[in-house]
């Protein structure tokens, strides 16, 4: 007997098996814990950078002062798999 998910293919009107234990999220996250608790998450650095801005810019005003070479090396010492 077969298991497993139908999944649609893309342009192909036809349906593939896909193996039910697949994960749905086989790439990690990319995540930041703020240090006031704010966690935030996205699935890659780039995407991760405006969200982290965004709270910087709503609570922790003053690290955008910081000089940028600064805000980046905090972010790459914090930025972690999820
Ligand atoms: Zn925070």
């Amino acid at each position: 007997m077969r298991t497993g998910v139908l999944l649609p293919v893309r342009g192909i009107r036809r349906f593939v098996y896909a193996p039910a234990a697949t994960p749905t999220k086989e790439i990690p996250m990319r995540a930041i814990d703020c240090d006031c608790g704010k966690h935030m998450e996205a699935e890659t650095d780039e995407a991760l950078v405006p969200i982290v801005t965004q709270h910087m810019k709503d609570t922790h005003p003053e690290v955008l002062e910081l000089p940028v070479e600064q805000q980046q090396k905090m972010f790459a010492e914090r930025v972690h798999d999820v």
